[in-house]
């Protein structure tokens, strides 16, 4: 049993149409009840399009809207398809994830990332950033190296880093199944809050209502990133519920 103040994170990654919005009726309702102590702080990532909804869907529930990624300009340009994140803002975002290992994988660097951070600061968004070793580079031991490079990569500049929430995510555990040891988490958690002094740090990877039991014994953890777990609003309530009896 945890009484510490978590966080959980909902990325419904490229899934969720405005039917799916009615399911999050539950997850309100449990969330009224459950949260008498303030414990928890639920903050869900749809895709863009359907931000705007469900920020009116969220209103004085306490739940809150983030987003999945963001432009890296700070104003508004000829870039089709993209979203800034004064647009993001003006919808009721407040986080935006930036640096998911499924948009790294697609070529976006430390270096675009460090903007994204900034452009979300100067908006006024808070930044959930995601990091994470490959499996190529657990292998070859180079965890610490790959979070250290990532880290001060991503933060070069950024003076205050109270409103970044910081994601471990190894990349070989999204979406898997697998988790990391426990002694592998705690410890990978442990060099990422020495790095960043006072950061909150969340673990993403294929959590789910089975192993959050394990879990919520690591105990430097700040709360999770859940994907696939988190599109189904009752394995969601559940991981909730689990880490706290
Ligand atoms: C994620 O997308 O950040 C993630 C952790 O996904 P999953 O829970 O599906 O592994």
């Amino acid at each position: 049993m945890t009484n510490k103040y978590m966080y959980f994170i909902a990325n419904w990654k490229m899934f969720g149409s405005i039917k799916s919005l009615n399911s999050l009726d539950k997850v309100i309702r449990f969330h009224k009840y459950f949260n008498k102590k303030k414990l928890v702080k639920i903050i869900y990532c749809p895709p863009n399009i359907l931000i705007n909804l469900m920020s009116k869907k969220f209103k004085n529930t306490g739940l809150i809207v983030g987003a999945q990624n963001c432009h890296e300009n700070l104003g508004y340009g000829s870039f089709t398809g993209s979203v800034n994140c004064k647009m993001l803002k003006n919808v009721g975002t407040k986080f935006v994830i930036i640096g998911h290992s499924e948009n790294r994988q697609v070529g976006e660097t430390n270096k675009q990332i460090n903007l994204k951070i900034k452009t979300a600061l100067k908006s006024g968004l808070k930044v959930i950033l995601c990091i994470g070793e490959t499996l190529n580079e657990k292998r070859k031991k180079r965890t610490k190296n790959v979070l250290i490079k990532q880290i001060t990569s991503c933060l070069k500049s950024i003076k205050n880093k109270k409103k970044i929430l910081i994601a471990y995510e190894p990349v070989w555990s999204i979406g898997t199944g697998i988790i990391p040891k426990p002694n592998d988490l705690y410890s990978a958690i442990e060099f990422i809050k020495k790095k960043i002094s006072k950061s909150k740090v969340l673990y993403g990877g294929s959590v789910n209502p089975k192993n959050i039991k394990e879990l919520r014994k690591i105990k430097n953890i700040d709360g999770f990133l859940i994907g696939g777990a988190s599109q189904n609003e009752k394995k969601f309530i559940d991981i909730i519920k689990k880490t706290y009896n």
